[in-house]
């Protein structure tokens, strides 16, 4: 079956060190399993880079996005022109991976919603879609994006209700699920999913975490993805190679590219 699967992993971190021993090996292993394009997200500026250094080796199977995380401790000075400077790169279709996470005692608030709208608005600026991070984080998060509205972009690893997913739809998101809507007590994250029309879904791995069951608790990579799609599929009451299409064109059309 994966061989008739067409997959676009809108959301994965392939620059991480988890696959320094065999990412050669893995991509190559990709056609097989069905997975045609993925979307590197970068986390701070030196994985920015990293991103397109990888995009530079595998130019028809990656595409990337560059940005600074949450979590990542300090923008540094100047730090939006050197993320001007990288969107020249092909590759780039996306400002990401951006954000709030609260998740953290330590985390600085204040700080994150200041680095956000700044993202925020270099990527209206370029015309780039945006793909978003939050955790724990909602409230801040709707109120910010709707200063920005209407946006092109993502929610990725949606872990929230389906409540706060109609509220992200109509910012003119998209909403991405991961591996997490495979898991036992996944019942909020499910419900949120089913709430998602089709043509606003997308499927990720935000690989090397999220592993879906029944790989869970291994590194995660995107020849896991049927997994994740066969439960999108059955709540949608399509087949697997439908979802699979059907998100892979979704991914295409936001990132401006082919499947
Ligand atoms: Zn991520």
């Amino acid at each position: 079956m994966p061989e008739n699967l067409c997959i676009f992993d809108s959301h994965s971190h392939y620059t991480d060190e988890a696959f320094d021993a065999d990412r050669d090996a893995l991509f190559a292993s990709f056609p097989e399993k069905g997975v045609r394009r993925c979307m590197v997200c970068a986390t701070d500026l030196p994985s920015a880079q990293a991103c397109l250094d990888l995009a530079d080796a595998y130019p028809s199977l990656l595409i990337t996005a560059v940005g600074v995380h949450p979590e990542t401790p300090d923008a540094p000075e100047g730090y939006l022109d050197r993320l001007r400077e990288f969107t020249k790169h092909p590759s780039v279709r996306a400002i990401g991976e951006i954000g709030l996470d609260y998740h953290y005692e330590d985390c600085d608030p204040v700080q994150q919603k200041v680095i956000l709208r700044e993202q925020l608005a270099l990527a209206k600026e370029l015309h780039l879609p945006v793909i978003l991070h939050c955790r724990d984080a909602m409230g801040d998060m709707l109120e910010i994006l709707r200063e920005f509205a209407p946006l092109e972009g993502v929610m990725h690893c949606f872990s929230g209700s389906a409540e706060s997913a109609q509220e992200v739809l109509k910012l003119g998101l998209y909403i991405g699920f991961t591996g997490v809507i495979t898991f036992k007590n996944a019942k909020k994250p499910l419900a949120a999913m089913r709430s998602v029309p089709v043509d606003r879904l997308l499927l990720e791995t935000d690989c090397p975490y999220m592993a879906p069951v029944p790989y869970r608790g291994t590194r995660c990579d995107s020849t896991m993805l049927n997994e994740t799609a066969a439960v999108m599929a059955r709540e949608k009451g399509v087949t697997t190679e439908e979802i699979c299409r059907i998100t892979a064109e979704n991914a295409a059309k936001l990132f401006h590219c082919e499947v």
